[in-house]
Formats: structure tokens, sequence, C-alpha cells
């Protein structure tokens, strides 16, 4: 099976598995798991942030950091495609009792990517009414890389230019960087530069770093100690975590500069699609590892397209009508040359079908 439907289908090497079991744990609960200790302490550095946690999935990052920045019905601003406000279970909502508005970007701008002036629009739309009237604006999502936008890099200028209109209007920033890592490597600008804009920032080790579980979320040390209380509330409070810790240690040290292979057969995949007859890439060539396409072929949608690739053993998500194809380090470029051959047949043998 080539499995290109998301960049969380790894599975742990022999070496990270190594990793894992000479890991030295203890009690992650009590704040008592050097290994654990030992991450927090490498992401807070990596990321120039005084404090981080490590929590069990990404999701509960952005659970916990919304929760933390917010008090209920406040408004939250995030792009109208955020992962926070999409997929995950409308978490914000229940957990912090906070309404949403979406963010569009303007013409030009990376997609997912939005400008100063679009934030004053949407904040001057959820909130013209002034108090008591208006809800209260608080917190700013960013996603770097946008997922639904195809793995855009947000550029570290625009980041810093919305940062800092957040700021006026007296918003916190937080970033999902569940894919910063990616964006760092793409653009040489190291992950300091795109952390300065923003208040609280997270990197999932489950993506591109190919760990099977872990997120670790960063912060002042004030909003880190009130994110601990929140992690215990939600149950993510775990005991010998250094198991799951030591893999994503294992990461860091092993598993980022090879995220420029994800790229360049993102890059050769994209290529590749955009040579076949009947479809089309949403995004253009990505910058990143993630690609969007739409099928022509009057006889597929999105998830029939998908439907038959599987079938050939080659699995893509299908998402909103689009496919996405998400490379990462379990699929070479061999995979990659033979998924371009599977989509090749599968248009070719519909449109002999068709031809019928
Ligand atoms: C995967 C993902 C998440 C959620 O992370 P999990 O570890 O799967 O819970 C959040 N935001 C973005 C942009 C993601 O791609």
């Amino acid at each position: 099976m080539i499995d290109l439907s998301s960049d969380t289908q790894t599975r742990p090497s022999a070496a990270m598995r190594e990793a894992i079991a000479r890991a030295v744990v203890g009690d992650e609960q009590h704040d008592d798991d050097p290994t654990v200790t030992t991450l927090n302490e490498r992401v807070a550095d990596l990321l120039g942030k005084p404090a981080a946690l490590f929590l069990p999935t990404g999701t509960m990052c952005n659970l916990i950091a919304v929760k933390t920045h917010t008090r209920p019905a406040d408004v939250i601003f995030a792009e109208s495609d955020a992962h926070v406000l999409r997929a995950e279970a409308g978490g914000a909502a229940l957990a912090s009792g906070v309404l949403t508005e979406s963010v569009r970007g303007a013409a030009g701008l990376p997609p997912g990517c939005f400008g100063p002036d679009d934030l004053d629009a949407a904040i001057a739309r959820a909130c013209a009414l002034p108090a008591p009237h208006g809800p209260a604006p608080r917190l700013l999502c960013v996603e770097q890389t946008h997922n639904f936008g195809g793995g855009s890099v947000w550029p570290v200028e625009l980041l810093a230019a919305v940062g800092a209109r957040a700021r006026e209007h007296g918003l916190a920033v937080h970033m999902d960087g569940a894919r910063l890592l990616n964006a760092v490597r793409a653009t040489g600008r190291p992950a300091l530069d795109f952390c300065r804009s923003v208040d609280s920032v997270w990197l999932d080790f489950t993506k591109g770093l190919g760990a099977p579980l872990g997120a670790v979320l960063a912060g002042d040390r004030e909003f880190i100690a009130a994110a601990r209380r929140y992690k215990h509330l939600f149950g993510g409070a775990m005991r010998q975590a250094g198991i799951a810790a030591a893999a994503c240690l294992y990461a860091l040290d092993h598993h980022v500069e090879r995220l420029d292979e994800d790229h360049a057969n993102a890059q050769r995949l994209a290529a590749g699609l955009a040579a076949v007859r009947g479809l089309r890439l949403v995004h253009g060539a990505p910058q990143t590892n993630i690609v969007f396409f739409e099928v022509d072929k009057g006889s597929f949608d999105a998830a029939g397209f998908a439907a038959r690739c599987l079938e050939r053993g080659l699995r893509f998500s299908a998402i909103a009508g689009r496919v996405r194809a998400v490379t990462h380090l379990d699929v070479g470029r061999t995979g990659i040359e033979e998924a371009i051959r599977i989509v090749t047949d599968v248009l070719d043998a519909a449109g002999s079908r068709l031809a019928d």
C-alpha cells in the first residue's frame, strides 16, 4: 500500500523503537518524567518560548490553548478553512464557549493566509457593536503550514504584520504549528522567526516528524501553568509518558532535515499529476508536502476517484470534493513514481470506459 492520505500514516522505525525502549521514565502527571522534561525544554528553546507542555495530540493543544487564552462568549478569529474551525469536532465551542469568526485572505496571498486588513474586516464584522452589545474579540489563530491551503507557508513578514495588527486590537495570537517545521525547512528561516509574532505555538510529532504520538505546546510561564491545569482537567495528564517523548526527541534529532525529501517528493508528485490529462492541481506547485487536486473526468467525483486508486493499492484522502496527497517518510521516490503510474492507469481505464 502506498499511503498518501496523510503524513500521519507512518510507523515508528526500528531506530525510533530502540529510543523508545531505552527511555528513562517517571510520572509525567507529577511533572517528574525526565524524558518529557527534556522534550519540553528542547521545544521551548527551538520555538523561543519560556515554557512548554507535552500533550497527547495536536487537537488537545488547540483545545487547551483556546481555553487558556479566552473566556466564554469571547470571539476567536481564524482563517475560514483552519483546522481549529473545521476539523476538531467543534471543541472550541464545547470547551471554551467561544464564538468563532472566519477570516478570508485577499486574492494574491498564499492559500490559508490573510493580511492585516483582512483581519480588520473580520473584527469589524464580528464586533461591530460596542460593549455591552458586541462580543469581545480575544484571540487570533494562525495555521503554519496551512493544511487545507495545500501546506502553504505563512511568510515571516506577513505573519509579523498580522500579529502586530492583532495586538493593536488587543488579541492574543496562537499558532497551530502542526507542520511549522515544514515551513522552517521550506523557507530556511529558523522557527524563532515565525514564533516571535505569536504568544503560543505547538508542534505535532505525528505528522512529518513520524512519531507515534505527541505534541508540544509552548508559551510564557503563566500561560503554560494555566494550560497544565486544563491538561489535567481534560484528562491529558499522563504517567510514564517518557516512552512517547523519547520518540519525539528521536524525531527532532533525525527527522527534521529529511522533511526536504518530502517536499521534493511532493514537487515530483505534483508535476506528475499536472501532466495527467483530467487532473488539475488546486494550489499549483506545493511549497511543502501537501498536494490538492481535482479530477475533471466526468466519471468520478473525488471520493470515487480515491476509491478506485485504493483498489490499486494507492490511498489518497478526499476532502470537500478534492483529492489530497501528503508526502512523508514512509513513501520514498519509488512510491511516488508508482503513485503517478497508478493515477494515470485509473484515468486511462475511465477514459476507455467512457469511449465505449
Ligand atoms: C493534524 C492537525 C491537527 C491535529 O493534530 P492531531 O495530533 O491529529 O490531533 C491540528 N492542526 C493541523 C493544521 C493539523 O494538520
